[in-house]
């Protein structure tokens, strides 16, 4: 036993960072191990809407928030939701005239800012974890080894490789997968298509189909094109067709019968493209509390994207976990920090039970055969409920933001 409790934490993704930032923000050292080869091995995919009460919130936690202030495109924070004709049934707006409401920043900036923030050498890239010991000793799958950690935590997203320490429980299938494209310097190349688009975001679904499109930071858009299919989908689609040009012959079958104009996003789709397939853990997740690990973020609560709480859900548990620990002095000894992280769990099982039950909602209405009605009734009512300060329109001619 070390005369200081070492803690490890795997994976460099938003739960990691943050918790590393905010951990070593209370002079409470971490080393972070991650597989990438370093902090360019891949593109960071889409925008994000950091919410009020988790994702901005940790931000100001981290004393980062300033910096965030400095990209976040509160401009972005606009949603429309439509069917396949294209015409919105669902507006929502951001209320531009106050900060504190969801605004947008790239995936890619928001890890920019959080790397900078900690020690460089408080990470280890290149370091792939292949399993953990009992004894809290980490085996990478190079052959090294590493620890014996006092708590090891788990930010290794949905595959994680702490959890099975944890619980026999691994996710599941969704039912929907797809692929991710980027359309470059859309608004030079297609004003056509970002004009359609307007500011933020625009989800379409019908049928058990989806294509959404997101404004990025780069001028760019990011489009995501969602089928309700078996699980090989995607990842057969991307091994038969090398070619993007083919894949998206094989893809628009899928919306044969769908406006011209959304099907424009997939035909102007850069080359690059990246299958996803869509996996979550059962809504009321757990597990028992075993002194030496634990878990955040996507490890401990893997949802499908739509609801848009993942990031912020994983912020806010970083917070939480670090609260705990400086609550309970957790660095005096072992035994501290395990109550730390027992208390941590049980809130974070009663926060996020709430969330995951709420995101497999939205995934069944979105991709059902009456899609996206029963949802966009649902985000009214839920809108008219919160009575915030944000103004949603659901209408019927597509009078909005110039369509
Ligand atoms: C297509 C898509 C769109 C999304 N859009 C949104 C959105 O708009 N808003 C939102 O809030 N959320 C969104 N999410 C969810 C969000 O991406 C996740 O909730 C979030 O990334 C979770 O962060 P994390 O740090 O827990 O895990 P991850 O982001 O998965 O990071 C895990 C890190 O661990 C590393 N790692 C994994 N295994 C190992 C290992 N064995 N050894 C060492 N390192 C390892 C990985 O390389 C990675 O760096 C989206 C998800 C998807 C799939």
């Amino acid at each position: 036993m070390h005369s200081k409790p070492r803690i490890a934490i795997i994976g460099a993704g938003p739960a990691g960072l943050m918790l590393a930032r905010l951990l070593t923000l209370k002079s409470i050292p971490v080393t972070i191990y991650e597989r990438e080869e370093s902090s360019k091995a891949r593109s960071q995919g889409g925008s994000l809407d950091l919410h009020e009460a988790s994702g901005q919130y940790a931000l100001k936690e981290a004393e980062l928030f300033d910096q965030f202030l400095e990209y976040a495109r509160y401009e972005d924070d606009e949603m429309a939701i439509a069917d396949k004709t294209g015409v919105p049934l669902f507006n929502f707006r951001g209320d531009k005239s106050k900060r504190g409401t969801r605004p947008e920043i790239d995936r890619e900036t928001l890890r920019r800012i959080l790397l900078a923030s900690i020690p460089a050498d408080c990470i280890k890239w290149d370091h792939w974890l292949g399993r953990v010991r009992p004894d809290g000793t980490l085996e990478f799958h190079c052959g090294k080894t590493e620890g014996p950690f006092d708590l090891v935590v788990g930010a290794d997203g949905g595959r994680s490789r702490v959890r099975p320490l944890l619980t026999d429980v691994t996710p599941f299938y969704s039912g929907v997968a797809g692929f991710e494209f980027k359309i470059s310097n859309a608004e030079a190349r297609f004003p056509h298509i970002t004009k359609f688009i307007g500011r933020g975001s625009y989800f379409c679904f019908s049928g058990g189909n989806a294509i959404q499109a997101q404004r990025l930071g780069d001028k760019s858009l990011r489009v995501y094109a969602w089928s309700r299919k078996p699980e090989t989908f995607a990842i057969d689609l991307h091994a038969r067709y090398p070619s993007t040009a083919d894949l998206k012959v094989v893809m628009l079958k899928n919306y044969v019968d769908w406006a011209p104009a959304l099907q424009d996003w997939i035909k102007a789709a850069d080359e690059d493209r990246r299958p996803w397939t869509l996996y979550m853990l059962p809504v009321d997740f757990r597990w028992e509390h075993r002194p030496g690990f634990t878990l955040v973020g996507d490890a401990a609560h893997l949802i499908t994207p739509f609801s848009g709480e993942g990031v912020n859900a994983a912020f806010l548990d970083a917070v939480e976990l670090t609260k705990s620990i400086v609550a309970h002095d957790g660095m005096r000894s072992r035994e501290n920090l395990d109550a730390a992280v027992a208390a941590y769990e049980s809130a974070l099982f009663l926060r996020m039970h709430g969330v995951m039950r709420e995101t497999a909602d939205n995934l069944r209405l979105l991709f059902s055969t009456d899609a996206p009605l029963s949802f966009v009734a649902k985000m009214q009512s839920n809108m008219n409920g919160e009575n915030n300060n944000k103004q949603a329109q659901v209408n019927g001619n597509g009078n909005w933001n110039g369509h």
